[in-house]
């Protein structure tokens, strides 16, 4: 059979590190994958002079799967954000992120196993609309909601519910002030809710989400809601496991998945051996799960609870003292 080809984009800062030890996780637990490098973020800006060049989408769009460390995004005008570039040039209308306890973290709950379902190509990230006055003094920007992006989206977290014996998703939104927007998601949930009797469906307002996912966060299982809410509500969430250092997610469409760390490019720890990889080998390991590999995916992530359970060679994010190789020579040592 071939094999199958992955594009790897070590992207900025401490991405080309914890990007190397997750390929070395991987072709440890033997999946046997080939790998085609590309640029993107601050590295291709200095080597191509773009941020995204047209060969590292060409090769995205030709393997349809991609592993990305994260990017950094000039700040200034004339930049527009790398990865909203990239979901909305191959749809991936899908962010999933899932976060799950793990015991040996500084993290406040114990219980913890809740699936982010964000859409990812609408709301207020569409970028339609972005205007500020010539003064300075007024700024605009739209929130687009459609009927079918928000069914597309409903049904893939209900799909990925029944697909992973989960019980219960929620619909966050916020319909009582944006009627409009909001209320035509929720709308279009209640909708899609009914088509799943088997599947319990509750639906929340974001802020009182916000104090519930704080105060009791064991009520949830699957969230699945607008872009902008998706985006803070999955860092609070990972927040409740330990931190953005165990936090991944995949951006699917139709066809095209892009896998990542939700955390960013950690330029003060960038090239000293500090980074915690965990975020991007738990982003492996949702790859693996995309492409019917779940047992590879398994072994990764038994190697790597049982490397934090134990605090054998963690990193400092996690209380240890070690720092990237030693702790992915310990996940290693595991497979
Ligand atoms: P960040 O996530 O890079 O860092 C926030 C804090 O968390 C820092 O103190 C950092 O040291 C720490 N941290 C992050 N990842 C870690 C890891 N794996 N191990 C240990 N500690 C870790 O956020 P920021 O500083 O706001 O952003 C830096 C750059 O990253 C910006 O240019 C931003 O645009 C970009 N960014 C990219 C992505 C992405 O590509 N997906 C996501 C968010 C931010």
């Amino acid at each position: 059979m071939a094999k199958q080809i992955i594009t790897v984009i070590p992207g900025d800062g401490i991405g080309p590190d914890i990007i190397d030890a997750t390929i070395k996780v991987l072709d440890k637990a033997g999946c046997n994958f080939e790998y085609e490098y590309a640029d993107a973020g601050l590295t291709a800006l200095e080597n191509h002079g773009d941020l995204v060049p047209e060969s590292t989408l060409a090769l995205i769009e030709k393997n349809k799967i991609a592993l990305k460390g994260p990017l950094t995004t000039p700040v200034g005008d004339g930049f527009t954000s790398i990865n909203v570039t990239l979901r909305k040039h191959f749809q991936l209308y899908a962010n999933v992120r899932p976060v799950l306890s793990f015991k040996g973290t500084k993290a406040r709950y114990e219980n913890i196993d809740i699936i982010t379902i964000r859409e990812n190509t609408e709301g207020m990230y569409s970028g339609l609309g972005q205007t500020v006055s010539e003064d300075g003094n007024h700024a605009e920007a739209m929130s687009l909601v459609t009927r079918e992006g928000a069914e597309r989206i409903v049904t893939f977290a209900y799909e990925t519910a029944i697909k992973e014996g989960r019980k219960k998703v929620t619909a966050v939104h916020k319909a009582n002030i944006l009627k409009s927007t909001s209320g035509l998601f929720l709308k279009v949930a209640r909708e899609v809710a009914a088509r799943y009797p088997q599947i319990e469906s509750t639906e929340m307002i974001v802020d009182n989400c916000c104090m519930q996912l704080v105060m009791n966060p064991e009520q949830f299982d699957v969230i699945v809601t607008t872009n902008l809410f998706g985006d803070i509500l999955s860092d609070l969430c990972a927040g409740l496991v330990g931190g953005l250092g165990m936090a991944p997610g995949a951006n699917i469409g139709n066809g095209c998945a892009i896998f990542e760390a939700v955390h960013g490019s950690a330029p003060d720890i960038a090239g000293k051996n500090l980074a915690n990889p965990t975020s991007v080998i738990l982003a492996a390991i949702q790859m693996l799960e995309y492409l019917g590999m779940a047992d590879k995916a398994d072994n990764i992530r038994r190697a790597i609870t049982d490397v934090i359970e134990t605090g054998d060679r963690t990193t400092r994010d996690l209380g240890g003292t070690h720092g990237t190789s030693d702790f992915t020579q310990a996940v290693l040592e595991r497979l």
